[in-house]
């Protein structure tokens, strides 16, 4: 396990956003340097995600399967962020000086046995099993008291912060309501003060559906769209169908059928860019019941980095219109033909 020692929250009073230190991931300049070369293939070293090597992880909290092979396992991950059960107690050791502990849960989803398929090479059938195994953890989440807010993310792509090649999600369940969060709170209660009580994302797929020219794929569960909003080139949200604030709200078939969506944007986007980076970001209402909320999922490529304007603004600058990126994953064909 890592150093738990190490990993504390510390408020950056500039922001009134928590970082989070954990030293235990990288203490040494040289392994800033393997953490970048590690996602190239490490040679000699096994992966341990391989099946054969389930001794290399830390001891296993579920197993998705068929025909007595797992073919999804969860396990907590080697070098936690955030890790033990301390409640959140915010020390104030000076006006500018607020840390809390690191509590809560840092888990790894093998996504697949193979060490090369991809997330967005699984059959329906794989899938249901990966959604099945992320509604688990958030049901689990809901119930340590802990953990205020769970964060499912896959990184793809050494771009992305990928450091193993093999396909893996991560959850993090944290003590504390993140920022980003904070932030769409408030563009939902904004909607709803301006707009009676209609949730935001619901109108947004209405409207999109309706006009039609950012709509990606659209099925009976989840509509992906390129939002008129988008920050990054072929950045994708997909939203599902059914008005839930929480993914385990939904029913599995629901859940499955939003993960399904989110495999046809991923291969519609490796299409038109190729083995693109990426990240994959679920967003969905903290475990405690705050207001309106819609859970969903951005999709975000990583075709060039945040630069110093964007680090130093937060103001992002977007080279490809939301409308020319949805016709191309709409028809990724057409794109191949007129060379675009
Ligand atoms: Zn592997
Ligand atoms: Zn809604
Ligand atoms: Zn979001």
């Amino acid at each position: 396990m890592g150093d738990a020692a190490f990993n504390q929250l510390r408020r950056n009073p500039l922001t009134g956003r928590w970082v989070t230190i954990a030293a235990g991931r990288a203490s040494r300049p040289q392994d800033f340097l393997t953490r970048v070369l590690a996602v190239e293939g490490s040679e000699g070293r096994p992966c341990p995600f391989c099946p054969g090597h389930e001794e290399h992880t830390p001891a296993e909290l579920g197993s998705y399967g068929l025909d007595s092979r797992w073919l999804v396992r969860v396990v907590p991950n080697r070098y936690p962020a955030f890790e033990g059960s301390d409640p959140m107690k915010v020390d104030t050791l000076s006006p500018l000086h607020a840390r809390a502990p690191a509590s809560g849960r840092h888990e790894v989803l093998i996504l697949a046995r193979e060490h090369d398929l991809r997330l967005d090479q699984l059959d329906s059938r794989r899938m249901a099993l990966v959604m099945a195994a992320l509604r688990d953890r958030f049901d689990e989440h809901s119930r340590l008291p802990e953990v205020a807010y769970t964060q499912a993310i896959v990184n793809y792509g050494r771009e992305a912060g990928a450091s193993l090649e093999h396909s893996h999600a991560q959850l993090l369940g944290i003590p504390f309501v993140p920022g980003e969060i904070d932030d769409e709170y408030r563009g939902f209660a904004e909607h709803q003060a301006t707009h009676g009580d209609g949730c935001l994302l619901c109108d947004a797929v209405a409207e999109e559906l309706a006009e039609h020219h950012r709509v990606v794929l659209a099925d009976r569960h989840a509509v992906a769209i390129a939002p008129w909003w988008s920050g990054a080139p072929y950045e994708m949200l997909i939203v599902p169908r059914t008005h839930r604030e929480r993914a385990p709200d939904a029913d599995p078939a629901e859940v499955v059928g939003v993960g399904c969506v989110l495999r046809d944007a991923l291969r519609r986007l490796r299409h038109v860019l190729g083995d693109v980076a990426y990240n994959v970001v679920v967003h969905t209402a903290p475990h405690q019941a705050r207001g309106t909320y819609h859970w969903h999922i951005h999709l975000l490529p990583r075709t060039s980095t945040a630069a110093g304007f964007e680090q130093g603004t937060g103001v992002l600058i977007n080279t490809v219109p939301p409308e020319i990126a949805a016709a191309d994953l709409r028809d990724p064909d057409a794109v191949m033909s007129a060379g675009r």
